[in-house]
């Protein structure tokens, strides 16, 4: 495992690389500069216990038997924490000696039909008006009353006996009634047969329908039950932050030499071949947070170092430890990028003067 790089290796490996081997004490004259950038990956998954009771109720004679069971006060029973802290998982007990089975409270299974109120039917509207007579004189006789209307004539309509009329189904009088309606006036309710009343549909007339909290058994069973739930809560960190450029971090997270070290417990110490400065900010990510019960830290480290050499001011090279000795990325530098930047300004302004010009 590749340890952090001495500074005649990364001067050797910089000068390799840039075609001058065995030349990294003569770039060492020329005033290099070299910057460390230590990085650090550091991932945490923390198993996090959170513990609850409640009051349950099952309709009728429930079997919980096959639960497991807990006694006294919930967080005094252990609970082991899945292996795995990334695993989710919760445990259902119940108090031992809580669970009971008693009435439920309602009429043996039943209660009063709350659509109808008890009454087994609903009002229902009588039929529309009839579409020939709209209601208005449906009978020239009764009227629809199946009684004589002691009412001023209503002119040659309201002659007694009319031709297209026929016998009143009210006051049986021939030739008086609306073909259509026959004296009634509207047309028949196919719902309540102009009863002005329908079955409740809910309880079919029976007044009273299954008690759903007792499944309509009279009984429910009663128990105080625990859960204890175990779930993963994650976080990392990731220096040096600003991080360096985006090939720099493919390349080293494909082909660094990373050291890695694992930990599961609260309070191990952090690896001694850890960058001092990164120490502060690992030791503060692994601190216990409430509720936490398992853990695994897997802390990963890359001795990265930025050498800047005036022979190469458009370059900056990038060093780290890889699988075959120190590898060497070199990127432009931001001198080399700002003028880039500068030269297609200046053509952007050619270009724009040109089309002015045309
Ligand atoms: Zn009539
Ligand atoms: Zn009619
Ligand atoms: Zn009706
Ligand atoms: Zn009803
Ligand atoms: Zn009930």
């Amino acid at each position: 495992m590749a340890d952090s790089l001495s500074e005649d290796d990364i001067l050797e490996a910089v000068a390799r690389h840039i075609g001058r081997p065995g030349q990294g004490p003569q770039l060492r004259r020329t005033g290099v500069d070299i910057t460390r950038l230590p990085m650090l990956d550091l991932r945490i998954v923390r198993c996090v216990e959170t513990r609850g009771t409640r009051q349950e109720t099952r309709p009728g004679k429930y079997d919980i038997s096959g639960r497991p069971t807990y006694e006294g006060e919930l967080r005094d029973h252990p609970v082991q924490p899945p292996k795995d802290p990334a695993e989710s998982r919760k445990v259902e007990l119940v108090l031992h000696g809580s669970v009971r089975t008693v009435a439920c409270g309602c009429d043996e299974g039943r209660q009063p039909c709350s659509r109808c109120r008890a009454k087994g039917k609903l009002p229902c509207e009588t039929g529309p008006l009839c579409p020939a007579c709209k209601g208005v004189e449906p009978c020239t006789w009764c009227d629809g009353t199946g009684e004589r209307q002691d009412r001023a004539p209503a002119g040659p309509s309201g002659e007694k006996n009319s031709p297209g009329r026929t016998t009143c189904l009210k006051c049986r009088r021939p030739r008086t009634a609306c073909p259509q309606c026959r004296g009634w006036g509207t047309e028949k309710c196919t719902r309540c047969d102009d009863t002005g009343f329908r079955v409740c549909p809910v309880c079919a007339g029976e007044r009273s329908t299954e008690h759903t909290s007792c499944d309509g058994t009279g009984l429910v069973t009663l128990w105080t039950g625990g859960s204890v739930a175990h779930a993963p809560e994650r976080s990392a960190v990731k220096l040096p932050d600003p991080a360096p450029p985006l090939r720099v971090r493919q390349r080293t997270g494909r082909t660094g030499a990373w050291e890695r070290v694992t930990l599961t417990s609260v309070g191990e110490p952090v690896p001694d071949a850890l960058d001092p400065a990164h120490v502060e900010a690992v030791e503060k990510a692994l601190l216990p947070r409430p509720d936490e019960v398992a853990r695994r830290a897997d802390i990963g480290w890359l001795h990265l170092v930025a050498v800047a050499i005036p022979d190469d001011p458009d370059h900056v090279f990038y060093v780290f430890p890889g699988s075959d000795g120190p590898e060497v990325l070199p990127i432009w530098s931001r001198r080399r990028s700002l003028r880039i930047a500068a030269v297609v300004a200046g053509v952007v302004v050619l270009v724009l003067l040109v089309a002015a010009l045309v």
